[in-house]
Parts: C-alpha cells; structure tokens; sequence
C-alpha cells in the first residue's frame, strides 16, 4: 500500500469497509474509557482515528504516547458512525477509521502556543512570527493561502483569455521610481555600484510594449523602503498589467472582467458591470477623499454660494479670500460627546483649518451652537434644506482653502459614518476614480511631483498646457478603489519621447540626470513605441 491511500479531507460513508492509511499531524488526543480518539489533521481537513485496545493492545500503547503535532501513518478499517455520534460541522464527519497500525513518523515539541484558531489569535503575533511554520499550520491560515491561490489562478486564466502574456521581468535593476526609496544590492563585480531592486516593473512593462507584446502581465514582487503602515510593507506583490492601443474605456472594460472574476473565485456575487465611475474632482468634492467609500451617503455639501453675503464675519473673511464653506450632516450625532467633537477639532486643525464650527441639532429641533447667532433667517432656512437637517442631527463645517476643506471633511465624514454605525456590513461598493492631476505640488519650493508616476501622460484636453501651466493639467490616470481603499491604479503613458523628456525637466530634473536615470526609455520610446497604458493592482 503506498505511504497514504486519503488525505485526511477525503473520506466519507462511500469508502465504509475500506482498509486505508492516512498520514498527518495529531490535532488532538482524547482517552474515552480506554478508547483513544485521535483527531488526525493535514491541509485537507480532520479524519478521526481511534484505537481500542482489544483490537490492538501495542498500537493502542503507542497512540496513547502521541501527543499534539506528532507526525504520524495510520492504518485501519472505515466504519460508518453510528447516527448520533455523526459530527456534522467535519465533512468527514460521518465516519471514523478504526486502526490497528500506528506508525510516529516524527515527534513535536510541544508548540509555544495553541495552534486553535480563536486561542492563537490572542497569541502576541511577534510569537507566532517566529514560529510562522506552526502558525502556518492553523486552518484560517491555510483558508488564506488557498484563496489567494485560487485568486491568482482565476486571475491567470483571465488574463490568458484576454490574449495577455505573462513575462517575467528582472529584480537586480536600474532604479524604477514609484514614489518610495529603493532598496538597493551592492554589485560585488563593480565595487562601488549598486543595483536598485524594482518598485514596480513600470519601465520593463512600457519596453515590453515596444517590444510589441501588446498584452502583459505578471504576478510582481515589487520592493518600496517606506515607514510601515497598515498598507504598506516593504515587499508586496502586484497584478501587473499592461496593453497598447487602449483607451481608459478599453482598460476599464479589461479589469472590470478580471475584477468580477476575482470576486467570483474568491466566493462572493459577481458585482454588477460596468464598475462605477467618478471623477478625482467630484470624489474630491462629495466624499473629500481620493479614495471614496461609497456604501454610505454623507456627502459634502457646499454652501459657498449661500454664504456668500453672509454677516458672520470668520466664513465671509474665507470666501472673500477665495476660500470654501462645506459641510456634512452627520445624521444622528447632535449628542456625541464634548471630547469627541474636541478631537474631531484636532482632526481638523492638524490639517491646518482654523477650527471646527458645528451645530448640534437637539431632540425638539432646536439649534445648539456657538455660531448660529450670526446666521440670518435665510441662511438658516438654506441650511436647513441643503443638509436635510432633522432633529438629533450634528452639522460639521469646514472653511478655508478648498485643498484643506475636502480631506479634512473627508476623514470626518469616515469617523462620522463608523460612529454613527451606517457603514453597511457585507457591501462591496467598487467604484474607478479617474482623471487625477498630473502633479501635485510638494516641499518648501512647491516643487511638481508626479502624482502618479512620470510616465504618466497628461489629459489630452490639457496637454497643450502642459509646458504653461502644468499645475493644471489632468493626467490620464485612475484608481480603482474599493470601500474606500485603493485596489489600484494606473495610467496611459506617455509614448512620445519628447513629451517624455518635457516632463522630466517640469520636475526639474538635470539633463545629466535625466540622460543617466531615463535615457534608455527616451531613446526606446524613439523606436517606434505604440500608444499603451496599464495599471497593478495590489495582490
Ligand atoms: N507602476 C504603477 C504602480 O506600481 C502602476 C501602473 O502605473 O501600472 O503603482
């Protein structure tokens, strides 16, 4: 018989009578008057094993010596459980297999935590690191590993429908900026040198269009020296892709398929196609991020227009000096707590607002706020009917620059709906965000920095400006963005070799810079390169 006849995932009433050998790790060990009950685990689930000793008094001896994550081989008979011993939550729940063999094929420490699920997971996680393999071994661990697998598969046999090829591309390589510091691979043959490990293939992918590949993609590791955040770590994988002779219709067309395929496989409903679309501007305006959670309203409203001969001297000094007046009406909140409104007012000065005007609407629709006293009877009336204001209700305003208004609205408006409770569970709200600027202005200088990457080629309504007033410039850029995180993003790109070294100088970069760094893409782009545009999307 060969070393397992099952896995331990695999056995059900059809194979009752069966002789058959299982191999896999003790999961537990129980003594039942004299019956040992072993419950014997691998990757394909719980196989219960038991050893009486009438039928064998020496594998009974050795079964009651294992102990948790031995490794062994069992051999035995199948039989059918009786109706009420059936364990309905184990698919192999309606059997047991009653042994007579029991070979340890290696012994355990006993492991430095618990390797159930719901105890590990009080476990310090610096714990469960350093011992990843035994963690590795816990279900909801493997349950990740293999929905990621199923993820990559449905995403590699879509992709293959839609003509792409998969390519690799090198990780020893010139520098290929994304925004973060490179980790960098002193070269042992040229002392002094240093190879930069890849941000992202974004150059590689760009001449694998020239190369006129025309359809790419590749499961990337992509390397980023920046401060650990919840999103961010230092290696991280992408969905990279890329295409020629596409239009953003075209591409969005191509990963909405992949994205409903990727839902699918990953074992939810198939979201309804198209994905939803917006503007950065009207994201920007109505949710105050780049990054909209869309499975709630509380939409920011402008009352700029309303305001705008208003008496109250701190919004009307705004407005004159080109400022905004917006608001949100945080539905329900008119009680939160003094504290809360005071970090909210931290919230809202740290972005550099000159506070946090509010009004808490009372239980009888009476107004409580220090500012109401200087709004007419009109201006409330507009309020009133701009925000659809109801009794209990907290209306939240920011005023000042529109580029600090919307963000720090935006994060309000997050704050507001989890404290409120209406962020719905189990909503997928995908939606693209497209047209993003070009540059955005960073430093002391104000110096343009992409905000995408530099490759990235501007909007073709604002490329004639693109010299006079780059500032201005949409680019031809999108996210998609998923309950208010970014999936990805990506762009068409530039594909004209002097549009490309134009940009460079706007972020003033010196031609021996750019001549070092980017030559080989400015001349590739000179050999005939296609119009193309692509974007990664975190794994
Ligand atoms: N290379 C870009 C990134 O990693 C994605 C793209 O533009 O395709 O964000």
């Amino acid at each position: 018989m060969e070393r397992r006849t099952h896995t331990c995932g695999e056995l059900r009433r059809d194979q009752v009578g069966e002789v058959v050998r299982l191999c896999g790790w003790v999961d537990t060990v129980r003594d039942h008057g004299g019956v040992i009950f072993i419950d014997l685990r691998d990757r394909y689930g719980i196989t219960q094993v038991i050893y009486d000793p009438t039928d064998s008094l020496e594998a009974w001896e050795q079964a009651q010596a294992t102990r948790f994550e031995f490794v062994v081989q069992v051999e035995g008979n199948v039989e059918s459980r009786p109706d009420d011993m059936v364990n309905e939550k184990l698919p192999t729940g309606e059997i047991e297999v009653r042994c007579d063999i029991i070979t340890i094929l290696n012994r355990s420490e006993t492991p430095p935590f618990p390797l159930e699920d719901d105890k590990a997971e009080k476990v310090s996680e610096d714990l469960r690191l350093e011992f990843r393999y035994l963690d590795l071994r816990r279900r909801i661990m493997q349950k990740n590993l293999r929905l990621r697998h199923e993820i990559t598969q449905a995403v590699r046999s879509y992709l293959d429908e839609q003509n792409f090829l998969e390519v690799e591309t090198p990780i020893l390589t010139k520098s290929t900026p994304e925004g973060a510091r490179d980790y960098v691979v002193p070269s042992r043959v040229v002392p002094g040198t240093f190879y930069a490990l890849p941000q992202a293939p974004q150059q590689y992918k760009q001449l694998l269009m020239i190369a006129g590949l025309d359809r790419y993609f590749q499961i990337a590791r992509c390397f980023r020296d920046e401060d650990l955040r919840a999103d961010r770590q230092p290696e991280f994988t992408q969905i990279d892709m890329e295409m020629s002779f596409v239009s953003p219709e075209d591409l969005y067309e191509v990963v909405d398929g992949m994205i409903a395929t990727v839902v699918v496989a990953s074992g939810h409903e198939a979201p309804i196609l198209p994905l939803a679309r917006m503007t950065y501007s009207d994201a920007m305006n109505r949710y105050g991020s780049d990054k909209p959670d869309l499975r709630y309203g509380l939409e920011l409203v402008n009352l700029s227009d309303m305001f705008a001969g208003t008496d109250f001297k701190v919004f009307g000094g705004i407005l004159k000096r080109g400022g905004v007046v917006k608001a949100i009406n945080a539905k329900g909140l008119g009680a939160v707590s003094a504290g809360t409104i005071e970090q909210w007012t931290e919230i809202a000065t740290s972005v550099g607002l000159g506070g946090l005007a509010y009004i808490r609407v009372q239980d009888d629709g009476s107004w409580k706020s220090p500012i109401v006293k200087f709004f007419s009877d009109t201006e409330r009336t507009g309020l009133e009917e701009q925000l659809a204001i109801e009794a209990g209700d907290l209306i939240l305003f920011g005023a000042g620059e529109i580029d600090l208004v919307n963000p720090s609205l935006g994060r309000l408006r997050i704050l507001a709906a989890e404290r409120a409770g209406v962020v719905p569970e189990g909503v997928y709200a995908f939606t693209w965000v497209t047209e993003f600027p070009l540059f955005e202005r960073t430093g002391e200088g104000g110096n343009l920095t992409p905000m995408h990457h530099p490759f990235t080629s501007p909007h073709p309504e604002d490329a004639p400006n693109l010299e006079s007033d780059p500032g201005s410039c949409r680019a031809q850029a999108y996210d998609l963005v998923l309950n208010g995180i970014e999936l990805g993003g990506g762009s068409i790109r530039i594909h004209d070799s002097a549009i490309q070294s134009t940009m460079f100088k706007l972020l003033r970069m010196p031609q021996e810079e750019i001549d070092s760094r980017f030559g080989h893409l400015i001349r590739a782009l000179t050999f005939g390169a296609p119009p193309h545009g692509g974007i990664a999307f975190g794994l």
